[in-house]
């Protein structure tokens, strides 16, 4: 498997799509989307198959019981998993995957795939930036938002875990830093074809 998994995890509302977006834009044919199920609702905008797979609990939970999925969880009462085998395939491919989960699944797929994982946290320089953009983003109930502001601090006690940190501030800036993790995450020689290249080399190609 040539590809690799580029984890991105932290507070809902910390920015990760907003970051995801522009990575897809400037690294768009060399990325893949994990597209995860969800028992949640969409969210206005949100279309099926591009944001999530949006499946039933029963779904969901028969999909367990089929081993579907690389890692799932039940987050904000909802749960989320990622397909194993487009994980498989897509890595097969010698794509970046692009996993946007939540801790408790960082935490099961870097022990199943340790060697292909790059992580990084992502979150804003306090819980009240977090709750201003929750609002400004407008999608959720007020209980909604409540739980996902207790979570949040929940989550922060994991960022040791994980390779990077960002702390989204600058979106510019923030930005910067996660295609910078991306593209020294490419030259590592573990993610190279080296094969190839060593042959290719004695030839003089
Ligand atoms: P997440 O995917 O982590 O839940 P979003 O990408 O949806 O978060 O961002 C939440 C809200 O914060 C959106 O309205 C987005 O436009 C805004 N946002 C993202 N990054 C920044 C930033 N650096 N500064 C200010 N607002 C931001
Ligand atoms: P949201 O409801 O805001 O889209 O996502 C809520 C949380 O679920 C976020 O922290 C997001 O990273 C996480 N999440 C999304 N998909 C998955 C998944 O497949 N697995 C896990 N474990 N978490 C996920």
């Amino acid at each position: 498997m040539k590809g690799f998994i580029l984890v991105i995890s932290g507070p809902s509302g910390a920015g990760k799509s907003t970051l995801l977006k522009k990575l897809f834009k400037e690294f768009n044919d060399e990325l893949y989307f994990s597209i995860s199920s969800t028992t949640r609702k969409p969210r206005e905008g949100e279309i099926h198959s591009k944001h999530y797979y949006f499946i039933s609990k029963d779904e969901f939970e028969q999909g367990i019981k089929e081993d579907y999925f690389l890692e799932w969880a039940k987050v904000h009462e909802n749960y989320y998993g990622t397909s194993l085998k487009n994980t498989i395939d897509a890595l097969e491919n010698g794509k970046i995957v692009i996993f946007d989960i939540d801790v408790q699944g960082f935490s099961i797929v870097k022990k199943k795939l340790a060697d292909k994982i790059v992580s990084v946290f992502i979150t804003t320089k306090n819980k009240e930036e977090l709750k201003q953009r929750l609002i400004k983003r407008n999608t959720d109930t007020i209980n909604a938002l409540q739980k996902r502001l207790e979570n949040a601090s929940e989550e922060m006690k994991w960022i040791e875990n994980y390779d990077y940190l960002i702390i989204n501030d600058d979106l510019e800036d923030s930005y910067e830093k996660l295609r910078t993790i991306l593209k020294a995450q490419k030259i590592k020689v573990q993610n190279q074809n080296l094969n190839q290249f060593q042959i290719n080399w004695s030839k003089g190609d």
